[in-house]
């Protein structure tokens, strides 16, 4: 029987579903661990204040943490120090957000063994990235903003590498005292480390180990063989990733690009990096990699019914609303086309960094006509995406 990791995405954050389907590819599902998102929201909360967010992790006082001494704390960050301040934002007090986390655990009956961790844009007071309680429950929370300010790799790589850390931690020792209690003052390449310097978020993102005195402790409470095994290949594959990203220059020659069944962008050659576009934009990406030549927008909606073939492939839909979608997408008079390729280019921007990378693979137009630069040899569909199948 898979375990259920539950995910509460809260959506306060506008770009939420751009971060699922990033987190879709970095959590995937296996034997042993199911991951089930949930929409929230906490624009209820009440906030506690506004302010600047603080370079520093702050402290925790002794009653959010009560029972470790003061000075075994001095140095607890998972946080990061900053080059470039982050726009002041909404601060929720911790005790709010574990009330709303543990009220939505109870009010969705999830049973109360199964990890329930929320994923939000708000800032806490104490300025933390991802935290859980210091008494043992089996909740916690990642904040999913900011952190563009310090990692060069969209937001949910190191999302998803705090949503991993949590579960082992979680699992492993309990609550954040235990965790606390177990943490590397001076790192040794283990999950478990600290973040002294608070910019090291990105030293990290490159750790998918735990070190053998950890997992002794680990292996003797909750966490299993079976966790273990699904949790490594994930922080490894974001380990890969991430550090490809970093990289400050682009390849000489581009990726070949593969497009599966359901539409999901591969870069091969990238360390496998994916790209997972909105229904409407997979199926006018689809449409321009079936058309190398290229079109002027206002002559797209001579291709109106390949294109709603397409979208019908991508997204279960009734053919009247589809078509009204495709409708508005193809039509002259309306911006629907310019903002479509715009969010396109800027996703494709987003994940691959570097201009050397990324415009091979963006919709760019010459003279008018709209095309994708990258050579046909490059390119390889999924025999879904054959034309001829297509209107069969
Ligand atoms: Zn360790």
């Amino acid at each position: 029987m898979p375990e259920t990791i539950h995910l509460l995405l809260d959506t306060a954050d506008p770009e939420a579903d751009d971060l699922r389907r990033g987190l879709d590819d970095l959590l995937q599902n296996n034997g042993s661990l199911v991951f089930r998102f949930h929409n929230v929201s906490t624009e209820g909360l009440s906030v506690e204040w506004q302010e600047m967010i603080l370079a520093e992790k702050r402290k925790l006082t002794p009653e959010q943490l009560d029972l470790i001494e003061p000075e075994e704390l001095h140095d607890a960050s998972f946080n990061l120090s900053m080059n470039s301040l982050p726009p002041p934002k909404s601060v929720l007090s911790w005790d709010n957000l574990f009330r709303f986390i543990e009220q939505t655990h109870a009010m969705l009956d999830i049973p109360g063994e199964e990890l329930v961790i929320l994923l939000t844009p708000c800032a806490n007071e104490n300025n933390w990235f991802s935290s859980f309680r210091s008494n043992a429950a089996s909740e916690g929370f990642v904040q999913t903003t900011d952190w563009e300010f310090f990692v060069r790799a969209p937001r949910w790589f190191p999302v998803a590498h705090q949503i991993w850390t949590l579960i082992l931690q979680l699992k492993g020792f309990g609550s954040l005292r235990n965790t606390l209690r177990y943490a590397h003052k001076s790192a040794v390449g283990c999950l478990n480390d600290f973040c002294e310097q608070k910019s090291d978020i990105h030293i990290k993102l490159r750790t998918a180990d735990i070190c053998d005195a950890c997992l002794e402790v680990m292996l003797r409470r909750d966490l299993t063989q079976e966790l273990l095994a699904a949790a490594t290949p994930a922080l490894e594959k974001i380990r890969l990733q991430s550090k490809f990203l970093q990289q400050r220059f682009a390849e000489a020659e581009a990726s070949p690009l593969f497009i599966d069944e359901k539409g999901v962008l591969h870069f091969e050659n990238y360390q496998q990096l994916s790209c997972r576009l909105a229904p409407v934009e997979k199926a006018l990406y689809l449409f321009f990699l079936l058309h190398p030549e290229g079109t002027r927008l206002n002559e797209l909606s001579d291709y109106k019914q390949e294109i709603l073939d397409l979208y019908l492939c991508i997204r279960n839909q009734d053919i009247s609303t589809a078509s009204e979608v495709v409708r508005n997408l193809v039509n002259p008079l309306n911006n629907s086309i310019n903002e479509k390729i715009s969010r396109i280019n800027a996703k494709l921007e987003q994940l691959l960094c570097l201009p050397g990378r990324y415009e091979h693979y963006q919709i760019t137009h010459t003279s008018g006509t709209y095309a994708i630069p990258l050579f046909p040899e490059k390119i390889r569909l999924h025999a879904r995406w054959d034309l001829t199948s297509l209107s069969k």
